[in-house]
């Protein structure tokens, strides 16, 4: 039998762990302390844990760590991206970015993705599998050591749609802001999906102080329905009202992210609908000119296309702004790293994360 995973526990399960064992109850939150607020690497570092305790813990699971493949470091904005192996030889992506509010280190939640969206090299051979909550937890972790940098934001953008893992991000979430833990704000975390209705509602009942990002990126069905499978599931109505469900429930303005696709979703007749849309709603548009993949039909729209089109956003009082590109001189975007190690793709595949 697999050994259990001693990185995905939270506390109340470590408590019960050590009543098991034999422990102590306070040893739980030292090893928890250990695990998620010191980082330790390796098990022998919790210099206040026994050595016999130290034996049994790696006797009895699993301790998740993450292969650093590769890192590339922009040298236009310090944007670093790094590609690890998992410990079943699947890579994940993950960016760490520098703003003046902090540093924001973008995750993946799973390896691959099914959704399918038409524009996006993160789902092209499909998913692998899904993520752990250690296996995204460390990706934060490790970047942070690696770093040296205290990372303040965290956005589930990278590969994959964390409400497709919904059990696990949500112990993710959990536990990245548990105050033994990192003990980041929930304001400061920012989960992106593609628009899973019934987890978008299950999610409000949370009341999470998280960001909610809904990719939306076409203003009425029938253009969604061509760019993201997903749409075929449920109407723009139900997303709407589901987001309008999670304000309610958790007073936190929704994000809409919106991909311009040259000639698919960018004219002035796509922004008065979605004017249209999104009228009355308390909510934030980002703009994000699509990068183009390699194996995929979309070209991203041009600056003045994009401009044009969020004065009309503006004009209507929506709030809007336009992505900025962060690492263009590396691997830009989540995706192209991890195809381009599976050997599946040449240098130009991209994918904004
Ligand atoms: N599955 C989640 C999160 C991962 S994708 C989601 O769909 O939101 C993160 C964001 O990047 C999404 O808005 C996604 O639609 C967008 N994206 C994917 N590929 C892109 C591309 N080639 N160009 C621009 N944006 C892209």
């Amino acid at each position: 039998m697999d050994k259990r995973d001693l990185k995905s526990m939270n506390l109340a399960e470590l408590i019960e762990e050590m009543q098991i064992l034999g422990e102590k109850p306070f040893r739980a939150k030292q090893i928890y302390q250990w695990i998620h607020g010191k980082l330790v690497e390796d098990i022998e570092e919790m210099s206040n844990i026994s050595g016999v305790l130290q034996k049994k813990l790696k006797e009895t699971y699993e301790f998740t760590t993450l292969e650093m493949v590769e890192k590339q470091v922009s040298k236009v904005d310090g944007t670093a991206k790094y590609l690890f192996r998992l410990a079943d030889g699947n890579l994940i992506e993950s960016v760490l970015m520098e703003y003046k509010h902090g540093n924001s280190v973008c995750i993946s939640s799973q390896a691959g993705c099914r959704m399918g969206c038409r524009f996006c090299a993160s789902t092209i051979a499909g998913l692998k599998r899904n993520l752990l909550p250690s296996e995204m937890l460390e990706q934060v972790y490790r970047i942070q050591r690696e770093s040296g940098e205290r990372v303040s934001h965290i956005v589930v953008m990278g590969t994959g749609e964390p409400f497709d893992n919904y059990d696990n991000l949500l112990r993710f979430l959990y536990m990245i802001t548990d105050e033994n833990g990192l003990h980041i704000s929930a304001r400061n975390l920012t989960v992106s999906t593609c628009g899973i209705v019934p987890r978008i509602r299950q999610f409000a009942e949370e009341n999470m102080q998280v960001t909610l990002a809904i990719s939306l990126h076409a203003p009425n069905d029938e253009k969604r329905k061509s760019m993201m499978p997903v749409a075929n599931k449920y109407s723009l109505e139900e997303l709407m009202d589901a987001c309008r469900y999670f304000f309610e429930k958790t007073g936190r303005r929704i994000t809409f992210e919106y991909s311009l696709a040259a000639g698919v979703n960018d004219s002035g007749k796509d922004a008065e609908e979605l004017i249209g849309l999104l009228q009355g709603m308390n909510c934030h548009v980002n703009l994000i000119p699509i990068n183009p993949v390699q194996e995929l039909s979309y070209a991203g729209s041009g600056k003045k296309v994009a401009e044009k089109f969020k004065n009309m956003l503006e004009k209507s009082r929506i709030n809007v702004t336009i992505r900025r590109e962060m690492g263009r001189d590396i691997d830009g975007a989540c995706g192209q790293l991890r195809r381009r190690h599976e050997g599946n793709v040449g240098e130009e595949g991209t994918k904004e994360c």
